[in-house]
């Protein structure tokens, strides 16, 4: 018996350190800046990490990008997906529901396979991208592969073999509906590992925006071992997220090795080292107001000009 026992539990370490690699977290000597020096995550070091800030200004306008094309995201029917505390975030992981991610910009199709959410302790931090230095309280991510791959531990290590859908949140008086079934269940995964199967009644499209504008950019996981092989996609515009239902958050799923409350798991904005972030859009509508902007001039020269005359 005591054999046995011995065994499972070589077999159990086994497994933990081969799945999960050094000890990180989100403070002190393993937290983000100390990332780069764990062993097996030098990648988190590199120079196109995630995530960045946004410099509005900066943003490029591509002509050559077109609209989002999410297939399924509007299913509404019942489906079965499993909520997790992984010690590091809190997860959903969607069966196989036919969700997509696509754009003219890819040779294959993405297919989602979980989404989790970066939040702060107060609702003055914890996204991981910001947009001209502003932080929002919450940022959720969809997580892709590329169909070009069988799994996405085949994809995670290839070039823009994955893509991320970013959403950032902002505080309103009012629960966000689409999530509340979701984070109703958050006391069922306190303990790192934890993990509750659900139904849930609705689509993904009702956690995004109605305006999918958005900015692109080529970068990592903003998780170890940062793997730079992520095309984002970062919606422009936030949703709306209640402080009761971010409170939940704050007071329910704990992190791994006795790390507290989990909460503050986000990585700063890395540097941008060159790459360019771009939107979509037409040459026509910048162009446009150079044309207004020539007129202006025009005429208040020829104002000025019947003024003195
Ligand atoms: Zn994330």
């Amino acid at each position: 018996m005591n054999f046995l026992l011995s065994l499972i539990c070589v077999a159990v370490s086994f497994s933990v350190a081969k799945g999960d690699g050094a000890v990180w977290s989100y403070s002190g000597n393993t937290g983000p800046a100390a990332w780069k020096n764990l062993t097996g995550y030098s990648e988190c070091g590199n120079n196109a990490q995630s995530p960045v800030n946004i410099v509005t200004a900066d943003v490029q306008v591509d002509s050559t990008l077109d609209d989002l094309v999410l297939t399924n995201y509007d299913d509404s029917s019942t489906k079965t997906w499993t909520l997790s505390n992984n010690g590091h975030a809190v997860k959903v992981d969607v069966d196989d529901g036919g969700y997509r991610l696509n754009s003219n910009k890819f040779s294959h199709a993405y297919k989602l396979a979980q989404f989790h959410w970066h939040w702060g302790n107060v609702s003055t931090e914890g996204s991981e991208h910001t947009i001209d230095g502003t932080e929002y309280p919450l940022e959720m991510h969809f997580v892709h592969y590329s169909t070009a791959y069988n799994a996405i531990g085949d994809a995670i290590s290839q070039s823009k073999g994955l893509a991320a859908l970013g959403v950032m949140f902002t505080i309103q008086s009012s629960d966000n509906q689409a999530l509340k079934p979701i984070f109703d269940l958050l006391p069922n995964i306190q303990s790192s590992g934890s993990s509750h199967t659900f139904n849930y009644t609705g689509s993904l499209m009702s956690f995004l925006p109605s305006d999918k504008s958005y900015y692109r950019y080529m970068g990592s996981l903003t998780t170890p071992a940062c793997q730079e092989s992520v095309v984002w996609t970062l919606l422009q515009t936030p949703v709306g997220i209640s402080e009761a239902q971010m409170n939940l958050l704050r007071t329910n799923p704990m992190f791994e090795n006795n790390g507290g409350y989990m909460v503050n798991n986000y990585r700063p904005p890395q540097p941008l080292n060159g790459r360019t972030i771009s939107k979509p859009g037409t040459a026509g509508s910048s162009a446009g107001q150079v044309v207004h902007s020539v007129a202006a001039f025009v005429f208040t020269m020829v104002a000025a000009a019947l003024w003195f005359l």
